[in-house]
């Protein structure tokens, strides 16, 4: 467990986070997982811990120097692999997924919204079509998603980062 954040602070934030621009491979995952993370190139320093404060967001980062800033609670993530650093997130905070797997845009963070079949026929290309049946889309960015073999990929590395 991190000294900066007490376990009660965890679970009032948990799934809600705000994450360092140097981790995006982490924050792909936790958004595979469906937490909620806030991520982009304005987010680090200050300007991290401005959006943090702003939406009540436990923070994630690899910047030692972050605490002489007066941060909100946040997590130090001790390595600089993601696995390493999802794995540390399931221990020190709980997660759990369940339900929420793929419930959330991996570019925009949005939840997504499930859609019906003939809805996507013209956005997405015919082979996609002809072999899925469930389709979901976000309404921010506009993305549409599908199981597709590269979920079933992720699901077998998420087994193998979740049980090591
Ligand atoms: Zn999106």
């Amino acid at each position: 467990m991190s000294k900066s954040v007490q376990p009660e602070e965890i679970a009032q934030n948990a799934s809600r986070f705000a994450a360092d621009r140097m981790l995006g491979r982490l924050v792909k995952w936790l958004r595979v997982l469906g937490q909620d993370v806030i991520y982009g190139p304005h987010l680090s320093g200050y300007g991290l811990i401005r959006a943090a404060r702003a939406e009540n967001r436990l923070i994630l980062t690899r910047d030692r120097r972050l605490k002489q800033k007066q941060p909100p609670p946040y997590i130090y993530l001790e390595s600089e692999h993601f696995e390493d650093q999802l794995r540390q997130l399931i221990r020190e905070c709980g997660l759990k997924w369940g339900d929420r797997l793929f419930s959330r845009c991996l570019v925009c963070n949005s939840i997504l919204q499930t859609c019906a079949k003939d809805t996507v026929k013209k956005l997405v290309p015919p082979y996609v079509y002809s072999s899925q049946e469930h389709f979901s889309w976000c309404s921010t960015c506009l993305r549409i998603y599908w199981p597709a073999t590269h979920q079933q990929k992720m699901l077998d590395a998420l087994e193998k980062i979740a049980v090591p």
